[in-house]
């Protein structure tokens, strides 16, 4: 078999073009705070505008601010029979995330798509292989019919995680460019014959946790930003996604009951119980926060996104144990999924038995909220109570008429408001446009 002995491209002195669907590496973030090196095949190229190709100085150019988006390749550990030297090979498969739908066994996957800065990323030339020479039968069951594949050298890679650490360092750019993996995921990072994470990324492994110890302000990992304050900001990206508001992340906030530290969801540490106003959670992103004040929420801090106890479920045990709790702004969701039967402001039409009085109050946002927030107030959101929705109030059906009868307007007006929101609020000036 004819290895290369020089599979990695070497970008500096190239006039190489990357084009879509072409692979690359780059140093991923997991949300233990671990750093370790990717294999992704990329699926769209945007610096502004999307691109089929590239040149490859232009594309990892810190000025450039290229964003590629990839899904991430698995590779196996095997070796070269004639050389003997270590190989990473291929499987035929992508990472790909599990999420739990709630209250049933059934667990949905698909495949993760990372988008990365162009900065941060080595093309690579991988060898073509037969993957039966390279990988046992069991894990050839998505290898194609023509039996090859794709493989890199060991040595190589290794030598890539310098290159790209080092470009962190060079560009001063913070760690949490960095594209982070959340959830649960099965074979990243890889692992060796033996069962041990390989390729990983020591020294900025260190440096996260070093940042941990030493800074009040964090990097929001979808953003970018820093914020003193995760589960307020945090609270303004699960909500804007919520209610369709698009901005441009990093990574995009989970659609299925999102996490109030890291917008994310399928992970088992970022289950949240509350014991009174005792927050518990081991989701890696969890911050400290006051629970009264942020469930009051303030004009400075519009935020109410905090865990609460779903008096509609059954909560066994003591009253003074902690209860599962679900984040304020999953409420709506958590009533589709487990309480169908009631009616609420978010669905489409208001029908369903009335919430109970305090669950309303505990999923109503105020409209001042929600400008502050960036996001569009609907119609029923103004009700205070669930038996306003048929009750013809007069200034509830002003509402629902003009919402029914002049749809597109009504759109109009929200987008018209809540660009004006984004415009004015501190906590949201850069949805428009990525900064890193
Ligand atoms: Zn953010
Ligand atoms: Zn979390
Ligand atoms: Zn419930």
């Amino acid at each position: 078999m004819q290895i290369n002995t020089d599979p990695i491209a070497s970008p500096e002195d190239s006039e190489l073009t990357f084009i879509t669907g072409s692979p690359f590496l780059t140093l991923i973030r997991l949300a233990n705070q671990t750093v370790a090196l990717a294999l992704l095949r990329s699926t769209s190229i945007q610096d502004g505008v999307a691109r089929t190709e590239m040149n490859v100085k232009t594309l990892i150019s810190p000025v450039a601010k290229v964003k590629v988006h990839g899904d991430l390749l698995l590779l196996l550990p095997s070796s070269d029979p004639e050389t003997m030297e270590n190989l990473w090979v291929w499987n035929g498969r992508y990472l790909k995330s599990i999420s739990p739908v709630p209250n049933t066994n059934v667990s949905t996957r698909k495949v993760i798509e990372l988008i990365v800065r162009g900065m941060l990323i080595e093309p690579v030339n991988p060898n073509v292989v037969t993957a039966s020479m390279l990988l046992p039968i069991e894990h050839r069951s998505e290898i194609n019919s023509r039996d090859i594949t794709w493989a890199l050298k060991d040595n190589p890679m290794e030598a890539v995680i310098i290159t790209i650490w080092k470009r962190v360092c060079d560009s001063k750019v913070p760690i949490s460019n960095l594209a982070l993996l959340g959830g649960t995921l099965v074979g990243f990072p890889y692992t060796k014959d033996d069962g041990t994470p390989a390729l990983l990324c020591v020294e900025v492994t260190q440096a996260l946790s070093d940042a941990n110890v030493f800074n009040t302000e964090v990097i929001c990992a979808l953003c970018l930003k820093s914020t003193g304050d995760l589960q307020s900001h945090m609270g303004g990206h699960i909500l804007r996604a919520i209610r369709g508001v698009e901005e441009e992340l990093l990574m995009p906030v989970s659609h299925l009951f999102p996490c109030g530290f890291c917008g994310q969801s399928g992970n088992p540490d970022c289950v949240v119980k509350l014991k009174k106003t005792k927050v518990i959670t081991s989701c890696p992103r969890k911050v400290p926060f006051k629970y009264a004040f942020a469930e009051k929420g303030s004009e400075s801090r519009p935020c109410r996104n905090v865990p609460v106890i779903c008096t509609l479920c059954p909560h066994h045990g003591r009253a003074t144990d902690a209860k599962v709790a679900v984040w304020r702004y999953n409420m709506e969701q958590h009533l589709n999924f487990s309480h169908s039967e009631y009616a609420h402001p978010g669905k489409p039409e208001p029908l369903g038995l009335p919430l109970p009085l305090h669950i309303m109050q505990a999923i109503l946002l105020t409209s001042l909220k929600k400008k502050k927030l960036g996001v569009p107030v609907r119609p029923r959101d103004q009700a205070p109570s669930p038996f306003n929705w048929s009750k013809s109030k007069e200034s509830t059906t002003t509402t629902l008429a003009q919402a029914t009868t002049s749809a597109g307007q009504k759109r109009q007006a929200d987008a018209a408001e809540f660009r004006n929101a984004i415009a004015s609020s501190s906590g949201s000036k850069r949805p428009r446009s990525a900064k890193y």
